[in-house]
């Protein structure tokens, strides 16, 4: 049975992390007019209240997104992509103060066109009813069901552009194997998509099952972000930092993301990096 619920979590520097990488790669695909399908296999809830029971438990948010709300007018003039980013994020907001933070399906839904479509799946029950309840655009399909299978089964989409993000809990090791195959089965069937896949930095290192998964299997173009917050401490479980892999990457991607990044970097003190690389090659 599955127990991962993201509003634990919500906001956290992970979070800001992968949306600001979502945020890039759509803004790049929307320049040109044609249509785009979006599939976000792993969606969550959607919109996230700072103020739930769950997420001022952890208040994850606080060393996350409250950190750049703070300092927003600073960071809006580092780069395009953060002016951006922080004002989409303003307008999140139903006041002027951070009460919201907008999880994957909001950052995907708010800027669709009436040509393109998002595909959302969730496979817990109780997550799947608050995703639900989200007023979302008509375009918006919402499906109660297993993502990796979803997408497969959604491939070839009609449109003449595919952008997913994968972004499971990896509450299961297994989960790290699955996301492998799927991905190289989604590529045999949708060559020029661009695929994001999330993953956690550990002490344990789990996500190396991932990445040489994808490099022993050969596939090519794949752009790698990695926000590591700090070195694990002896004995150390937890996530000490958050990585983002693209495959076929739009052009710029690295640039925008590595400067955006080293803006945002004294946020979480000296001992953060952010290392960006064509991992396996161009
Ligand atoms: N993508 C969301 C965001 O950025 O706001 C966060 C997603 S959270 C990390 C992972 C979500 O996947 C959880 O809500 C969990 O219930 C859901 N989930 C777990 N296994 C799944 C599966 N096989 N298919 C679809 N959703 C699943």
């Amino acid at each position: 049975m599955l127990s991962y619920q993201h509003a634990y979590h919500a906001g956290n520097f992970a979070d800001v992390h992968k949306h600001l990488v979502l945020y890039s790669v759509a803004d790049h695909l929307l320049r040109k007019k044609s249509p785009i399908t979006y599939i976000d296999t792993h969606a969550g809830r959607g919109l996230y209240p700072l103020d739930a029971d769950e997420t001022t438990r952890l208040q994850e948010y606080r060393d996350g997104v409250a950190r750049l709300w703070e300092e927003r007018e600073r960071l809006s003039a580092t780069t395009p992509l953060l002016s951006d980013w922080l004002m989409a994020l303003v307008g999140a907001q139903q006041g002027s103060g951070l009460a919201h933070y907008p999880g994957s399906p909001w950052w995907l839904s708010h800027r669709l066109r009436e040509q393109d479509r998002l595909r959302l799946f969730e496979l817990h029950p109780a997550e799947h009813g608050h995703l639900a309840d989200q007023a979302l655009s008509s375009a918006v399909q919402r499906i109660q069901g297993d993502g990796l299978a979803g997408l497969l089964k959604a491939l070839p989409v009609k449109t003449p552009r595919l952008c997913v993000l994968i972004d499971p809990s990896y509450e299961r090791k297994a989960e790290y194997e699955e996301v492998v195959s799927t991905l190289l089965s989604a590529m045999r069937k949708a060559r020029h998509a661009v695929v994001m896949v999330w993953y956690p930095l550990l002490p344990a290192g789990r996500h190396q099952t991932l990445l040489e998964g994808l490099r022993d299997a050969g596939l090519r173009k794949i752009w790698r972000s990695e926000l590591r917050l700090r070195e694990p401490q002896e004995g150390e479980r937890g996530m000490i930092g958050s990585g983002m892999l693209v495959v076929n990457p739009p052009w710029g991607l690295d640039a925008r993301i590595a400067e955006s990044m080293d803006a945002l970097l004294p946020l979480w003190g000296s001992t953060a990096r952010h290392h960006g690389d064509w991992w396996v090659g161009e």
